[in-house]
């Protein structure tokens, strides 16, 4: 059983959009599986047509291709074990209904809403269970033959599981050690429903993960509940011996680490719970996602992979490859990791960092055409290169940069009235002088020859520079002064000193 090759599934329901916690989910089975060598299975669990959503599937796979989390086998991926969306294994789990009826582990469950309804106005706390299902309408309570007629006059049925009561129930988890719950608080979960020929998710779930020879199944702890049901399961059916292992991730709380993160909790602080943007068909409601805000997929995927899980050291920043060779499950946290907002901006800002000025000047370039710009490539990257340290985003290069290609024709007032001095006209005028006939235009070079200019003349450095600034950016900030004035090249600096000197004098 050791030897049994490392195989695991990302099971999404497509009901919506993919919430950036399954998002983890899936990092950490593609993590797990690609350190051990392992394949990674796709299955599309879509039994519950009420919540199926259209446009939902597709999301997820591209959700996922983006991030650079790759499937070895399912849903548009092929593979020998398909087909991989559940809604087109029918007939694989009508089989297995059949064997859990014939060997008593499951029974048909007649009662129709109406009369559940009143069992549960009559009965506090009512549970289908060991304690009531003598008192309800089944196949254990019904003749074989009463059984068997309701089934053929079509009458709509469900299959449930017979729960034994008293037993203490072991899940072992790789993350939270041994779980043990009593059988006697579970009820008798329904397992398929003959309206619409379906199995419910536990049914479904066991039987493919058992059929798709499942190693390991990592998921959500909202699942947790449901793992003493599903090692009953895989009892009754006599696959105890290839029950994969389980690890249930801890939730991802909110910002505030007050109960789990919600779709609310990222409109009301202003950032994507989504991967993608998400359209919802329903309401038209349009959700914000990483991708459309500008996050970087490696960026997502190494802040995603340290919530709730850490290497054991202080390294933060750490590749794909890196996250697959430092994985853990038993480095998983057992309680909710928060999830914190900024440090996601600060793993973008990092990843900018680490990507070449071309690749950012590539990325930067549609901002640059939207605001109707087209500069030569060279000199975005030029710009890029000088810039990227400032931001954590790269549509933010125009907040910081914009001065690079488009020049000042208003003079921040705040600035003007403290940096341009009553002599400043008459230095930037003879600064023009110095500058137009220096050659090369290289930083050093200029810088230099203004400064021992500055020394000659006795004039205040600070106050020059301060007011070049000015004339050359429109406002305070940016970079080295000859950092610009090497970038912009001497006829446009010269352009931009006169312009000031006419407008500000
Ligand atoms: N279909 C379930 C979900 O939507 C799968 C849970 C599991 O991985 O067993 O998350």
């Amino acid at each position: 059983m050791n030897e049994r090759k490392v195989r695991v599934r990302f099971a999404p329901s497509p009901t919506g959009a993919l919430h950036i916690g399954g998002v983890r989910t899936a990092l950490y089975n593609y993590l797990f599986a690609k350190q051990h060598g392992g394949d990674m299975i796709l299955r599309i669990e879509d039994t519950d047509s009420h919540r199926f959503v259209p446009g939902a599937e597709d999301y997820i796979i591209e959700a996922l291709t983006w991030l650079g989390i790759h499937f070895d086998e399912g849903v548009s991926f092929g593979g020998n074990y398909g087909p991989y969306r559940q809604s087109e294994r029918r007939d694989i789990y009508k089989k297995y209904v059949k064997i859990l009826l014939d060997s008593g582990h499951a029974y048909i469950a007649f009662d129709t809403p109406e009369e559940l309804e009143a069992k549960r106005k009559e009965i506090p706390n009512f549970q289908y269970d060991a304690s009531t299902r003598m008192s309800m309408r089944n196949s254990l309570t019904l003749s074989p033959e009463e059984t068997q007629s309701l089934i053929d006059s079509e009458k709509q049925y469900v299959v449930r599981a017979k729960i034994e009561p008293n037993e203490d129930i072991h899940v072992h988890d790789l993350i939270r050690g041994e779980v043990v719950i009593n059988s006697s608080i579970l009820d008798d979960k329904v397992l398929y429903k003959s309206a619409d020929e379906l199995p419910t998710y536990h049914l479904a779930n066991i039987v493919d993960d058992h059929l798709m020879e499942v190693s390991h199944v990592i998921r959500g702890e909202e699942w947790l509940p449901s793992a003493p049901l599903h090692v009953l399961l895989y009892r009754f059916f006599g696959w105890e011996d290839t029950m994969p292992q389980f690890a249930h991730l801890s939730l991802l709380l909110k910002p505030e680490g007050n109960g789990k993160l919600s779709k609310r909790d990222g409109d009301r602080l202003g950032f994507p719970v989504f991967p993608l943007e998400w359209h919802d068909p329903k309401t038209g409601d349009v959700s914000s996602g990483y991708r459309e805000s500008g996050y970087l997929p490696e960026a997502v995927v190494n802040f995603l992979a340290l919530l709730g899980w850490n290497p054991g050291n202080d390294q933060e920043v750490m590749s794909m490859d890196e996250l697959i060779k430092a994985f853990d499950l038993s480095h998983c946290s057992k309680s909710g990791a928060k999830f914190d907002y900024e440090k996601g901006k600060w793993f973008n800002h990092q990843y900018i960092q680490m990507k070449s000025n071309a690749e950012l000047a590539r990325m930067f370039q549609p901002i640059l055409e939207a605001h109707g710009i087209s500069a030569a490539p060279e000199y975005v990257e030029k710009v890029v290169g000088m810039m990227k340290d400032r931001v954590s985003f790269v549509k933010d290069l125009w907040d910081v940069a914009s001065f690079f290609f488009v020049a000042p024709t208003e003079y921040d007032e705040k600035t003007r009235k403290k940096r341009w001095k009553p002599d400043s006209a008459q230095q930037l005028t003879e600064l023009m002088e110095v500058l137009r006939a220096h050659e090369p235009f290289d930083i050093e070079s200029t810088e230099n020859t203004v400064k021992a200019w500055i020394e000659s003349k006795g004039y205040h450095l600070g106050n020059i520079m301060n007011a070049t600034r000015l004339a050359l950016v429109g406002e305070g900030k940016g970079p080295h002064i000859f950092d610009i004035t090497e970038a912009l090249g001497k006829e446009e600096s010269l352009r931009r000193i006169q312009r000031a000197i006419d407008i500000l004098k």
